[in-house]
């Protein structure tokens, strides 16, 4: 005879007298309650208990609570991707009839975030050079409530000057938002500077592996951060469990991986500003770059895991050197473990017309690279070897 009681309850976990050492993946969306009392106390905040994964689950808590001590923060939010951080952080602080001042340099999806989405929602947006802090105090508004910036610009590698936007921004009561997924915690700390909230993609170099899609945001301030999280769960920026346990293991490695291909990318752009047919190198701890004094008082002398370059011929040597560029992924995305290049012109920056690019400095043969934790010596030589056939070609 059939044993329906078998199929119509859930299976009772087998029982150990040892522990996991891995923090098990918990993807339930929903949580049993005892009875009304306890789950009343669950929501009251007297017991410490999840309810529905939208509201809270314990792989995003762990996740949080990782990149909160990496940031000085407490009480983090994880989103289901970068993207969701940065609207989460967008939407808390600005309201219709507000004004957000953002950089000119911004991450493609959040510039269009600014000027695309924003406006219709009723909030006003500009956009300012933030490595120029006087173009941002003439570019406050009255109801300017927020200032976004990043700390590390997509693809040219600018600094910002956060010193001198911090000052200006604190002196007229706006917050400011910084996306610090370039440089991550370990190149710059955000919040222990001044400003007030911290962004990551953790989809980048903090989880390190392209499997996981998430993102982070945390504020200095209480309110804020009790804000963030409510907004979160009413508008539904949920992270998958799975994705916030890829990004657990991912985190365990990062201090090694962080080094490692920081140093590789200090040293594989020195390598390319020597090799033939590169016009141009743009790496933060370069003499040559122009903010390169900043990198060292803002940045700590770390220059990072991204690199660009520009090399000449246009986009048919940008093709040529691709093609060759045997066993580097040629993919718009980066913290990849491997190392990623990118083409700006073709991915992130295509919707710009080709004076906007030029005024940014993003030709056909610019390239964004980042690297990753290969053997630095075959890395270099890999660059080597690519450059040198669409010499040839
Ligand atoms: N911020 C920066 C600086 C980025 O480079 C990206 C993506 O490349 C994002 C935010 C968005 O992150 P996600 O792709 O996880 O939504």
């Amino acid at each position: 005879m059939t044993d329906w009681s078998s199929k119509t309850f859930r299976a009772p976990w087998p029982g150990s007298v040892s522990r996991p050492v891995v923090n098990p993946l918990q993807p339930s969306v929903v949580y049993a309650s005892r009875d009304p009392d306890s789950l009343d106390a669950q929501y009251e905040g007297g017991d410490k208990g999840y309810t529905y994964s939208r509201e809270g689950h314990p792989n995003a808590e762990v996740l949080a609570g990782m990149i909160d001590r990496m940031e000085g923060a407490s009480g983090g939010v994880i989103a289901g991707s970068g993207m969701a951080a940065v609207t989460l952080a967008l939407v808390s602080c600005a309201k219709s009839g507000d004004h957000v001042l953002g950089a000119d340099q911004l991450y493609g999806r959040s510039l269009r975030l600014m000027t695309e989405v924003l406006p219709g929602l009723g909030i006003a947006t500009s956009l300012a050079d933030p490595t120029d802090a006087k173009a941002f105090a003439a570019a406050i508004r009255p109801e300017t409530t927020l200032i976004l910036i990043e700390m590390v610009s997509n693809p040219t590698l600018r600094v910002a000057d956060i010193d001198g936007i911090l000052t200006i921004a604190k002196s007229r009561g706006i917050r400011v938002a910084v996306d610090n997924t370039f440089p991550t915690p370990r190149g710059f700390a955000p919040l222990a500077r001044g400003a007030d909230i911290v962004i990551h993609s953790v989809t980048k170099l903090l989880s390190g592996h392209s499997d996981a899609m998430l993102g982070y945001v945390a504020a200095k301030d209480a309110e804020l951060t009790e804000r963030l999280s409510v907004m979160a769960m009413t508008m539904g920026f949920a992270p998958s469990p799975f994705d916030c346990w890829l990004a657990e293991r991912g985190l365990y490695s990062f201090d090694l991986r962080y080094e490692r291909c920081t140093a590789t990318a200090a040293r594989l752009g020195d390598a390319l500003a020597g090799m033939p047919g590169v016009k141009r190198v743009l790496y933060p701890t370069r003499r040559d770059h122009p903010d390169h004094n900043r990198s060292a008082s803002v940045l700590g002398g770390e220059g990072g895991h991204m690199v660009s370059f520009e090399i000449d011929g246009g986009r048919a040597a940008a093709n040529a050197f691709v093609r060759a560029a045997e066993g580097l992924n040629f993919a718009p995305t980066l913290g990849d473990i491997a190392t990623t290049i990118s083409h700006p012109a073709t991915s992130s920056h295509r919707s710009l017309t080709p004076g906007g690019r030029a005024a940014l400095g993003i030709s056909e043969g610019f390239f964004r690279i980042s690297v990753g934790c290969e053997a630095p010596d075959g890395l270099v030589a890999a660059f080597e070897s690519a450059l040198g056939a669409a010499l040839q070609s």
